[in-house]
Formats: structure tokens, sequence, C-alpha cells
């Protein structure tokens, strides 16, 4: 098929990257030229493993281009993904104003009947609206078609390729067949329900990947107390197949683009029609603060934490992506500068983005490798779970801090490595390790 992709971030480029792969011929659109300018030189705007080779590849076979002229883009497609961003706005709903806007570029582009597919995650109603707005703006026909995105930066090359479901949202029955025959490469688990279905199963499956984290992160904080290990509590609970084990890796909590954004918009989603989302109100309560349980165990060990140095490992809000949005850090770094500490702080590759947003960039010493990040720290914080910072040998770590203190904030430390060093260690939920 001949497919438009408007927008060219995490979304809409990895999945524009990923169509072509399967055979399509695709464009990748966005109004930021120069990112456009990035993509047609060949550098690749964000990280993501793997990104960069299909690229190339499918570039060089013609069937995947990259351009910020939009009316060419959208008169060549049958189909059109809009891929664009969807920000919290203050009161965390959604910010449609990017939907809205391309929906009319859209419309006013339109040449014959196409396909406008809503990737981004949009309340229920926005493909309604996206509707209204394109047929008041253009005689032709189309369909309109929402089909959520559930890749995970990180793995979203492999997400896409080998997705868990399709999920298409249509009253179209021919729409629905082209979409889910472009998919057919990809899974046979393609479901077809109404458009306002499939916009909430988006926002219900990160609503309840949400609530798994912070429930097992609040059992974490439990069997801190109890003397009770938190991964063998996981472990006993995952074997049941009606909980399975994934999503139960306690921490320091979720962050990212997606998940704080989404469990907001579906908090504000109930209460416009007047429900009052309680469950979900407590797991972004007890999210928020999971991650200042860093700032009590660096305290409880360190005292005043004025003058004191810290050392923090990883800013990307997970591992294996430069997206630093929500991410932990920026809350916990705030706070230790808050409290005068002194940070030093790495990254493998997140440290570009994480300067861009943080307001006090300028107060953080910069590292560029683990072992200085670590130097002549009072205390290491271990907030991202990079396979980097899993190999790296604690006794190395430890020879180079002033003192032994090292909070984990991801469990990534097995007592094993923890004993071979002389550190006083604390993970999230495992009191006797270390
Ligand atoms: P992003 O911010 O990385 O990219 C959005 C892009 O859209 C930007 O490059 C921006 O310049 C471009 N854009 C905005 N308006 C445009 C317009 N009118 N024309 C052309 N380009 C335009 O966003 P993202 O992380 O890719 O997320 C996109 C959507 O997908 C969001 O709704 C998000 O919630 C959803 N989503 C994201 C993920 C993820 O892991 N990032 C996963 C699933 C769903």
């Amino acid at each position: 098929m001949k497919l438009t992709f408007i927008g060219t971030g995490y979304v809409g480029l990895v999945s524009g990257v990923c169509f072509s792969e399967i055979g399509n011929d695709v464009t990748c659109l966005d109004k930021d030229l120069g990112k456009i300018e990035r993509l047609n030189r060949g550098e690749v705007p964000i990280y993501e493993p793997g990104l960069q080779e299909l690229i190339a590849k499918n570039r060089e076979l013609g069937r995947l281009r990259f351009t910020g002229d939009l009316t060419p883009a959208v008169e060549g497609a049958e189909a059109i993904f809009l891929c664009v961003g969807t920000p919290p706005l203050p009161n965390g709903e959604a910010n449609l104003a990017f939907i809205e806007q391309a929906a009319q570029e859209i419309a006013l582009a339109m040449n014959g009947y196409k396909i406008i597919a809503t990737k981004s995650t949009v309340p229920v109603g926005t493909n309604d609206r996206i509707r209204d707005i394109v047929s008041r703006l253009t005689p032709h026909p189309f369909d309109v078609v929402s089909i959520p995105e559930f890749l995970r930066e990180g793995s979203a090359i492999a997400d896409t390729l080998h997705p868990d479901r399709i999920i298409i949202g249509t009253d179209s029955p021919e729409a629905a067949a082209k979409i889910a025959e472009l998919h057919r490469p990809l899974t046979d688990r393609i479901m077809v329900t109404d458009v306002r279905s499939a916009e909430m199963i988006k926002y219900a499956s990160n609503a309840f990947l949400a609530t798994k984290i912070s429930f097992i992160n609040e059992i974490a904080n439990i069997c801190e107390k109890v003397g009770a290990d938190v991964t063998d509590v996981a472990k006993g609970m995952g074997h049941d197949r009606r909980i399975g084990p994934s999503f139960l890796q306690a921490g320091i909590g979720y962050g990212g683009s997606c998940f704080p954004k989404d469990t907001n918009a579906l908090i504000q989603i109930a209460g416009n029609v007047d429900y009052e989302f309680k469950l979900l109100k407590s797991v972004v309560e007890v999210n928020q603060g999971q991650r200042f349980n860093v700032m009590t165990k660096l305290r409880r060990s360190l005292g005043e934490l004025g003058g004191k140095r810290i050392g923090v490992w990883g800013l990307a809000f997970k591992p294996d992506t430069d997206d630093v949005r929500e991410s932990p850090a920026l809350d916990i770094i705030g706070a230790l500068l808050a409290e005068g500490a002194e940070v030093q702080a790495y990254d493998p590759v997140a440290t570009a983005n994480f300067k861009a947003i943080f307001g006090q960039a300028d107060e953080v010493v910069w590292k560029e490798d683990p072992i200085e990040a670590a130097r002549d720290c009072d205390a290491l914080c271990l907030l991202t779970d990079w396979q980097e910072f899993k190999s790296l040998s604690l006794p190395e770590v430890q020879g180079v801090m002033r003192q032994n203190i090292l909070i984990d904030g991801r469990n990534v430390y097995s007592s094993e490595q923890v004993n071979e060093a002389d550190l006083r260690y604390y993970s999230v939920g495992r009191p006797h390790v270390g």
C-alpha cells in the first residue's frame, strides 16, 4: 500500500520504517523540518536500537522517504496515519491541538478517497471529532480508523513487526478490511471493533499496566517493613496464569511519555462524564511517591544531604531509549539539588535530552562514564536499569567512591554481586539483599 505517516517521532518514524520493511511504499512527514533534514542526511533523531539500519536499507530500496511537503504526501497515499503528539494539558487532559491541526491539513490536501487512521493516543470521541473536521473541509470521501499504538520504546521495532495484537476501530467494513490486510503479515491477532472501544482499549491497557506497577511497588514497600523479598513474591504471584509475570518488577515507578500522560487523561475522561476513577487516582499517587523513596533512603543513610556528593546512574525513563519525558530522574535530581547535594550524573544515551528539558542543567556535573559518575561520591543512585550498569564490577565502583552507599532503584544487582563489595546497599522491597 501507499502510506503516509504524519509525525515522525517515536511512533510515526518506527511505524513508517517497519511498514516499508514489509514492502509498502512509505512517506514519513513532519512539520519539524530540522528533523526531516537530519533524516534525509541519514541521521536518526531518536535512539531506538536497530532503526538506523532499517532506515538506510529501505531508503536505498526506494520505498521510504522523508518530507515536510504535505500536499504530495497526502495526494499519493491510500492511507494516512496520524502519529502526532498528544501531550498533557496542565489539567491532565490530552492536548488535541496537533491532532486537529493535522486533520485540517490532511483535509485541505485530499484529492480523493483516503483512509485516515489515528495511531496517536486520543481520548474517546476524538476520532469522531476528526471526522467532523475533515468532512467540513473536503468534498472527497474518506473513512476514519482508530488504530491505537502499543509499541514500547527500546523494543519498538520488534513490537511493531511482531505485535501482540492489532486493534482496528471503525464503522467502515471496507476500511477495516484494508487496514487488516496491511497488518496481516505482522499478526493474525487482529480485532475489529467500533471507534470508541478502540480508543478506550488503549487507555484501559496503559492504565492496567500502570496499576500493576503501582501495585507491586506498594507490595515492595510493605516487604521492606515485614522482611519479605518482593522479587520472590512477584515470581510466586506471576506463576499464577491469571496474574502473569510481566509488569511486576518493583522499582521507583513508571515514567515516560505514555503512562503518566495516559493515566491522567483517563482520569479526566472519566471525570468529564462524572465518574471518579478512584483506583487510577491512587495508582498515580503511589507512582509519584515511589520515586521519592530514593530520597528517604539517602537521608536515612547519610543524614543531611547538603554538601554531600551523589552520583546518579540513568536519566532515561527506562533502558534502551533516550526519552526522558516524565523520567523519575527529573524529580529525583531536582530534589537532590533542592537539598543542597552535589550531583554528578551519567546515562549512556539520554544526557543531551535530559539537559534540554531539565531547568537546572548547569548545576549538575555531567559524566561520560559510570565509574566517573561514582568517583568521590558519598552515595550512588541507580535510576535506570541499563544493561551497562548490570555488568559493572561493584568492588571497582566502591573503590572510587568516598562513602559506600548504593541505592538501587531498579533491583538490578543480586546478593552475590553486592556481597563481592563492601557496600551499604538498598534496593526496593528486598530488605535482606546486601
Ligand atoms: P513525538 O513527540 O516523538 O512525535 C510527534 C511528532 O509529530 C513530532 O516530530 C512533531 O513535530 C510532529 N507533528 C506535530 N504536529 C504535526 C503536523 N501537523 N504535521 C506533521 N508533523 C507534526 O511523539 P510520539 O512519542 O511518537 O507519540 C505520538 C503519539 O503516539 C502520542 O499520542 C503518544 O501518546 C502515542 N504513543 C506513543 C508511544 C511511545 O512509546 N512514544 C507508544 C504508543 C503510543
